[in-house]
């Protein structure tokens, strides 16, 4: 079981925050805020931050799903990496983290939860443009789960466009640091719409497939699975398809990934914590292989969700 959050479970849980509390403020959930949790609506922070100002912020999202965490404990690793290789200092250790991510989910109420954890650079006292002046920030919120493909989605699989966006390249932005910049996510985002697709898919700096906003892609082909090596972010739930796949027998290789292997594949699926295993059903307009969800991504699906309640993966917030 996840030590960290076994422990925590058994303290009594801190207050909410003495302020109005509308019910109905949206989204629903609280957060970890300057020493208290607050309802989400009301954690607000400086415009003067420096991870709004210039994106100098990292974060992780872990989920908690039947009122379990999924394994926090590799969200939590890559959220602390990030912080060491930004060179940023938060008030709280890891056991600490942990106990505020679970109050926040516990006093939230929510059984199927979006959990972040943000550090960010902060400001300077003294407006100063020196990064080592700035007071680095510590934030956290759980609000209720939210998908990258709804219901429909899921069953017959998204459309995808890959838009000639490049990624950041990694020697820019270290992609194993969980970031913000997602300029060009966000306009492959616009390509996509513009050609009628649900979602995006952009290329890494030479001219491959990278990966998505909010999450890596896998094809399968001729029963083998492969997703992007470089300049993408080492996804947990991407992780956690090839722990799966080690589990079940499966080859999966992290490698080049052409747009033309891509388009040609057997079967395509995304993965994010926001949603886990998602199948693309047509890429650029047409469909991949036969169009129809195909059996590896649709045994990788149930195996994934089944995992959610295996204590070796995943642990028990504690509601009050
Ligand atoms: N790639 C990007 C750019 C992301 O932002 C995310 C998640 O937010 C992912 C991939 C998927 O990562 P994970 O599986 O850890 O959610």
């Amino acid at each position: 079981m996840d030590q960290t959050t076994a422990t925590q479970a058994s303290r009594p849980l801190p207050t909410v925050g003495a302020r109005h509390i509308d019910p109905h403020a949206y989204p629903d959930g609280i957060a970890f805020l300057d020493g208290q949790y607050l309802p989400m609506s009301q954690a607000k922070v400086s415009v003067l931050d420096w991870g709004f100002l210039h994106s100098d912020a990292t974060y992780d999202t872990v989920h908690v799903w039947n009122g379990r965490f999924f394994r926090l404990d590799l969200h939590l690793d890559r959220f602390f990496g990030g912080l060491e290789k930004l060179r940023m200092t938060i008030p709280f250790d890891r056991d600490g983290v942990a106990e505020i991510l679970h109050n926040c989910v516990a006093l939230s109420g929510h059984r199927a939860a979006y959990v972040e954890m943000l550090g960010t650079r902060g400001a300077s006292p003294t407006f100063s443009r020196d990064p080592r002046q700035a007071i680095n920030r510590f934030m956290a919120f759980a609000v209720p789960f939210g998908s990258v493909a709804n219901a429909e989605q899921l069953q017959r699989g998204l459309r995808v466009a890959i838009s000639d966006k490049v990624r950041i390249p990694p020697a820019s932005v270290d992609p194993s640091i969980k970031n913000y910049h997602w300029l060009d996510l966000v306009r492959g985002l616009y390509d996509a719409y513009d050609r009628g697709a649900e979602t995006a898919l952009i290329l890494d700096f030479n001219g491959n497939v990278a990966e998505g906003p909010g999450f890596n892609v896998f094809c399968v082909k001729d029963g083998k699975l492969s997703t992007p090596a470089i300049g993408v972010l080492p996804g947990i739930t991407r992780r956690t398809v090839f722990d799966l796949c080690a589990e079940d027998g499966l080859v999966a290789a992290a490698a080049d990934v052409s747009v033309a292997a891509l388009k040609a594949a057997d079967e395509v699926f995304i993965t994010s914590t926001a949603g886990g295993i998602m199948p693309v059903t047509e890429i650029d307009g047409a469909a991949i292989a036969d169009g129809k969800v195909g059996p590896v991504t649709g045994r990788l699906m149930v195996l994934y969700w089944q995992k959610h309640d295996d204590p070796a993966w995943s642990s028990q917030v504690s509601y009050p």
